[in-house]
């Protein structure tokens, strides 16, 4: 079993004298031993990135871009020996796990060309006001297990473009082939400014409540983000929690199923459905319910399962055996209710933790596979004749992170998205982020803002500086 993998602490590579099994879903087997960063280990990353932030932060934008940019160039020549490793312990196919982590390496140069200026916001010949940002200082970036590496990409960039340094903790399922981000970091960044730790949920809290961290970046459940905030309260840290959500789908009445439906089914089923801004319910008026429910049933069918490592597989296992369970547990729910399971609606018979992707017609916006977030490869599809109804129960729901809008009328689309309380809504499109498009979420399913202006913003203090001006 291989247990090579090391923390990167002060730009060298540690082992711990814990270490914890990391499983395959695709076998449900262990594959490879972590180690298990001890709260001393954690102290030492802190301190190497506090030493490290002031000769990180006086540096010039242009000169953190160009250290980030050779990162990025590090990890995408890695690509190789990295992907098959988030294959392993993520699930995912191989093709998909490479994109990843190519995307990865795109938005870590891509995001650093956004500019945050200093600006003066009065001149009027008596005073001179000027507003100015300043790096933070420390931060503590943690990561989910569906999207290790883009997902920590994006702290990475913005974090230390921003003039932060950083100490990034992945998910205890998925830690290695962050742990192999991190090796690149020793050979191509300065000591200290990106430190990466592994460990349980424990050194999460650890990371949130320490007093040498200026910022927490979250990405995870709501839950977990609900206990990072109180935390992080101690020394009142800047916070961005990213966090679940429950993204609807409304399909307009003039739609062109022919074109749409592919991409629908894309944005629902992609990495077994574990995105948080996955399709998780679908809103279907009823001149389109039932065509709607047959073109995503054959696709569903069709879609081949398997073993990430098999380059035919489409779609891989759920990433651990309690999602695995919860999802299994959702559609037996599911199944106590007058509703239609077109295809699925059970796992597969082989090791590991596969689903069969299913669909769910007649769903009702009472049953748990509606108002929960499934977080898995389970779609339901719900009928509605009205569409000021429509948005309404797209609305009802603790959730805000992103929803769609299907139809040939894509000014229309625009205004129907406007209605809908969701951090980001694309018009015949779902599921995907840009360097400059900012990403977070309304009401529980986040705070804050990544990615963009908003999300550099979010990694600096603005200071107000007034001057007198003589006359
Ligand atoms: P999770 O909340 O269980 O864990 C996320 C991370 O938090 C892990 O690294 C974990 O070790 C750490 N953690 C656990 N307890 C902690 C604590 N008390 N303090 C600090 N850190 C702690 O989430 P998950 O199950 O790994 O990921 C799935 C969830 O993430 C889903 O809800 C999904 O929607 C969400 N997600 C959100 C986004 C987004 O950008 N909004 C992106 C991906 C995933």
């Amino acid at each position: 079993m291989a247990d090579n993998y090391t923390h990167t602490i002060d730009g060298k590579a540690e082992s711990s004298e814990q270490s914890f099994d990391i499983i395959n879903p695709a076998t449900g087997e262990p594959f490879a031993k972590c180690p298990d960063a001890s709260r001393g280990q954690l102290d030492r990353a802190v301190a190497a990135a506090r030493k490290a932030f002031g000769p990180w932060s006086r540096k010039s934008f242009a000169e953190r871009r160009e250290a980030i940019a050779n990162f990025a160039h590090g990890v995408a020549a890695r690509i190789d020996q990295i992907g098959p490793v988030l294959t392993r312990e993520q699930g995912k196919p191989l093709g998909q796990a490479k994109w990843e982590i190519g995307a990865a390496c795109h938005e870590l140069e891509a995001m650093c060309k956004i500019e945050l200026k200093n600006e003066i916001i009065r001149n009027d010949g008596k005073h001179r006001v000027e507003l100015v940002y300043h790096p933070l200082g420390v931060v503590a970036a943690i990561t989910p297990w569906n999207f290790p590496i883009i997902l920590a990409a994006h702290k990475i960039a913005h974090g230390l473009y921003a003039g932060n340094t950083m100490v990034l903790k992945p998910s205890p399922y998925t830690p290695l082939a962050t742990l192999l981000m991190g090796e690149v970091a020793r050979d191509t960044l300065p000591p200290g400014v990106l430190n990466t730790v592994a460990g349980g949920n424990a050194l999460g809290g650890w990371m949130t409540e320490h007093p040498g961290v200026d910022r927490v970046s979250f990405t995870g459940s709501v839950a977990t983000g609900k206990r990072v905030m109180a935390s992080a309260s101690g020394t009142l840290k800047r916070v961005t929690l990213e966090l679940g959500g429950n993204d609807p789908a409304i399909v307009l009445d003039d739609a062109n199923l022919d074109e749409i439906t592919p991409n629908l089914f894309r944005g629902a089923f992609l990495n077994a459905g574990q995105i948080c801004m996955a399709v998780k319910r679908i809103y279907a008026p009823d001149n389109l319910y039932e065509p709607l429910v047959q073109g995503l049933t054959k696709l569903a069918a069709a879609h081949r399962v398997g073993d990430g490592m098999d380059p035919d597989t489409e779609m891989g296992p759920l990433q651990n055996k309690m999602q695995f369970d919860k999802v299994m547990d959702v559609i037996e729910d599911t199944k106590k209710h007058k509703v239609r399971i077109t295809t699925g609606g059970h796992r597969l018979n082989r090791p590991g933790y596969f689903i069969a992707p299913t669909v769910v017609a007649d769903a009702t916006d009472d049953m748990r596979i509606v108002a929960e977030e499934q977080f898995g490869p389970v779609l339901p599809i719900l009928r509605y004749s009205d569409l000021d109804d429509a948005v309404r129960r797209a609305n009802d729901t603790r959730f805000g992170l992103a929803a769609s809008v299907w139809t040939e009328d894509y000014e229309r689309g625009a205004a129907v998205a406007k209605r809908i309380e969701a951090g980001t809504v694309w018009v015949n499109h779902h599921v995907g982020s840009e360097a400059d498009m900012p990403f977070g979420g309304f009401k529980e399913s986040g705070l804050g803002r990544e990615i963009g202006s908003l999300g550099l913003a979010s990694y600096m203090e603005p200071q107000v500086i007034k001057v007198p001006l003589r006359g």
